[in-house]
């Protein structure tokens, strides 16, 4: 029973957002703990693209992205059928990177930057004073939540009510083969969507995602032929891995010195490629609150932080849900180039509102004659 050293934020959960979380902590000058309950590198299903907003976020971190060996991409494809239509990002790059490499990236700057970590210790409990890691108690003035999707740091908290909660299933294998293209694909189909990432020089991460828990990968891929014929010859890199995508937003995400990040505070649909990006900009939220010893402020941003992404999901939802109307916005994106730059500016944040309204009565009426 020997008790580990009090801190001062102590981070359930050593995934992305948790060492995120730490990092900015950290930066801060905080004493900080993390315990995970798996050994690095953590893998997981997840599509491995990074949006350039999301590059920027890390980067404010003291995360240059550059340096955990990216696959870069220039923009995004679009395409169903014989249509399909593309964009490059307004400025920067995304990045195409392994969920092993970007995780092992993270636990080596948070080794550099002095955080506590704890692998292969599974908290239990937590307790005014700290959390319960298997049969020792750490002492801790603040306990960030960072489990992920089925966070159980959020259900001790109370803090599992939510205004939305919905979900899909994402299915990811890695294939070795070159890149085709210098764009991320999101392939659509009736019901399912394939999205390719290309992660190095010789490998691309490929992620099919449905409404159904059945619809694993080779039968999502029997419904796109032409994807299908050019991975065929390609050798798998990786086994199937598949995961939950949530679109979820909680009433709250704190309560007294708990706070919740990353998934475990809710998330937007893994097809908008936004997961990363917004758990980067809440870690860095969440240290300025822990510094000014405000959660309030921290839900506060976290709201404002989620609308955009909350809102570019929504939109790509409907595409799914709405056939007819997902065809024809892909047919006016693939006539008029620029609707499609401005929706992947708009994406990106990259632009006003003003700009955004415009966008949408300009594909409205593309999309009219
Ligand atoms: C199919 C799919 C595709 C996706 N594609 C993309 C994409 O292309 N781009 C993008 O930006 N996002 C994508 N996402 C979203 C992204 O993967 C998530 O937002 C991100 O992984 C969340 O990280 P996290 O650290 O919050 O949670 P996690 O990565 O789930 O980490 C949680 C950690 O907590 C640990 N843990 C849990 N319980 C305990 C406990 N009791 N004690 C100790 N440790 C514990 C776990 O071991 C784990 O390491 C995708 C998601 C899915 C499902």
């Amino acid at each position: 029973m020997m008790p580990h050293p009090s801190t001062d934020l102590f981070v359930v959960g050593g995934g992305p957002a948790g060492l995120a979380a730490a990092l900015a902590a950290r930066r801060l000058g905080l004493d900080v703990t993390v315990a995970d309950c798996s050994q690095p590198p953590v893998d997981k299903a997840c599509g491995e693209g990074i949006m350039p907003d999301g590059v920027r976020a890390a980067r404010a971190l003291g995360l240059e992205l550059e340096d955990a060996g990216p696959r870069p991409f220039a923009g995004i494809r679009f395409a169903e059928g014989t249509e399909s239509a593309a964009a490059r990002f307004p400025t920067g790059r995304g990045f195409g990177l392994r969920r092993t490499a970007l995780h092992q990236f993270l636990v080596d700057h948070a080794h550099q930057a002095g955080v506590r970590l704890l692998w292969g210790a599974r908290v239990t409990s937590l307790v005014n004073a700290g959390a319960w890691v298997d049969d020792r108690l750490v002492r801790a003035r603040w306990i960030a939540g960072a489990d992920g999707g089925n966070s159980a740091v959020r259900r001790w908290a109370g803090l599992d009510a939510s205004r939305r909660d919905s979900r899909r299933y994402g299915f990811r294998r890695h294939y070795r083969i070159a890149p085709w293209s210098e764009f991320m694909e999101i392939h659509w189909a009736d019901g399912c969507q394939i999205y390719v990432t290309p992660v190095s020089d010789g490998e691309v991460c490929v992620v099919a995602i449905s409404r159904d828990p059945r619809l694993r990968l080779d039968g999502a891929l029997a419904r796109f032929p032409q994807l299908r014929c050019r991975l065929e010859a390609a050798a798998a890199a990786s086994s199937e891995r598949g995961g939950v995508s949530c679109t979820r937003r909680l009433k709250r995400v704190w309560r007294a010195n708990v706070a919740l990040v990353g998934d475990a505070s809710g998330s937007v649909d893994a097809v908008t490629g936004e997961g990363l990006c917004l758990l980067f900009q809440q870690a860095a939220a969440l240290a300025g609150a822990l510094a000014r010893e405000d959660l309030s402020a921290y839900q506060a941003a976290h709201g404002r932080l989620g609308r955009r992404p909350e809102w570019m999901g929504d939109l790509m939802l409907m595409l799914d849900r709405f056939p007819a109307l997902r065809r024809r916005t892909i047919q006016a994106m693939a006539r008029d180039p620029r609707l499609f730059a401005r929706m992947l500016a708009m994406h990106v944040g990259e632009l006003s509102p003003f700009g955004c309204v415009a966008n949408g009565l300009s594909l409205g009426w593309e999309m009219l004659v």
